[in-house]
């Protein structure tokens, strides 16, 4: 029998999000089934709910920095039991056969992996719901273990920002010696910031808040550049080896582009709803790199929540309750958050 479990969706574009009722399916031989204690409130929920991407089946439930305690788990599974805190981030399975898939890039399943929201579910037939909910169930493969001496709440949106920040910084090499800006400071941003630190590298930050240079300089930046500042902002001309680009809204990339040392990288991880024009000046001299990055595969995010563990990181969050997420998604528009929304999911039950 599948468990109701009360929710909260979006019916449509352009209304509210609101209650819905959801069905959990019983815990198959290799499933977990976790009671959601906290879940994060990404950029993505927002663009995803208003369909600015294209693409939205509704109702959609979204949330996918789910964290939470294990009520029931499957006859075949071996690494979690009852009461253990779990989580589950932005997938919940993928083909886990394809070249993808055995690298541990399941982000990148070249047969699609499953998201953990608004993705065809095989086991239901109809979409996969997120974490804005009581409970999830999910398959052993897909669900992370967490670092119990992290605050739950605060740990939750590593689950995403965590991962899509960590991934990055891991793959182009920030560390020791390397000069690393991130650009923004939002969920996704404050994690870069927090990560590039404890990886060594010399950490800038790029906001357009003059409100969050001290709250920049707190978290870890060495410096913080108004990005508004065309003075400051030429200061750092070819200066840097990789910058982050955490920003969820149309800006001008060539200026950080123009940041680039010789075989610099940009990376993208915010995804602005439109196309961004690039020059090719920008590229070619000194033979710069423009690329991206989605999430992380589940074996890197396991290893970043560890790392999370080990360093005593976590998230800075604002807890609010599931009746205030509508007010959240206008504050996350005006770049009001400090610095990661995390819903209490007691507050639905
Ligand atoms: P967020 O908390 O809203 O942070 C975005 C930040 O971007 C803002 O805090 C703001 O920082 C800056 N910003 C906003 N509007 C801007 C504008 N018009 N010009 C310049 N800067 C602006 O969002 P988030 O949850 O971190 O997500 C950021 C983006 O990443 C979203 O597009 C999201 O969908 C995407 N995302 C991608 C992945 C992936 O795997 N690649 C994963 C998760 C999320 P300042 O106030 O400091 O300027
Ligand atoms: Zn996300
Ligand atoms: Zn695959």
């Amino acid at each position: 029998m599948p468990t109701a479990t009360k929710a909260f969706a979006a019916h449509a574009a352009t209304t509210p999000l609101g209650p819905l009722d959801i069905q959990r399916r019983d815990p198959k031989p290799g499933d977990v089934e976790i009671e959601i204690l906290f879940c994060g409130v990404c950029h993505s929920d927002l663009h995803i709910a208003r369909n600015e991407w294209g693409g939205t089946t509704y109702p959609v439930v979204p949330g996918h920095e789910i964290l939470g305690r294990v009520t029931r788990v499957g006859d075949a599974v071996s690494r979690f039991k009852p009461g253990d805190l779990a989580a589950v981030g932005c997938m919940v399975d993928s083909c886990r056969t394809c070249d993808s898939c055995k690298r541990d890039m399941e982000q990148f399943c070249l047969n699609g992996a499953t998201y953990t929201y608004n993705s065809p579910d095989a086991h239901s037939g109809g979409m996969t719901y997120g974490g804005y909910s009581q409970r999830v169930v999910c398959d052993e493969a897909f669900t992370l273990r967490v670092p119990t001496n992290l605050d739950p709440a605060a740990a939750a949106p590593l689950l995403c920002a965590g991962i899509t920040t960590y991934s990055p910084l891991k793959r182009w090499g920030a560390g020791p010696g390397k000069r690393v800006g991130i650009v923004g400071l939002g969920g996704l941003g404050h994690m870069g910031v927090k990560f590039s630190r404890a990886l060594g590298a010399h950490t800038v930050l790029f906001t357009t808040s003059a409100g969050k240079v001290e709250d920049g300089k707190r978290l870890g930046a060495h410096e913080v550049v108004i990005s508004k500042d065309a003075k400051a902002m030429a200061e750092h001309a070819k200066s840097f080896d990789l910058i982050i680009d955490t920003v969820s809204a149309d800006h001008d990339l060539n200026a950080y582009l123009n940041m680039l040392k010789l075989d610099g990288s940009l990376v993208l991880v915010g995804v602005p709803p439109s196309p961004q024009p690039v020059h090719a000046f920008g590229l070619i001299a000194p033979r710069r790199t423009l690329t991206g990055s989605l999430i992380g595969g589940i074996a890197e995010t396991q290893e970043m929540l560890d790392f999370c563990g080990e360093h005593g990181i976590q998230c800075e969050i604002e807890r609010i309750r599931m009746d205030q997420i509508n007010e959240a998604y206008e504050r996350m528009l005006r770049s009001d958050v400090k610095y990661r929304f995390v819903i209490d999911m007691a507050s639905l039950r």
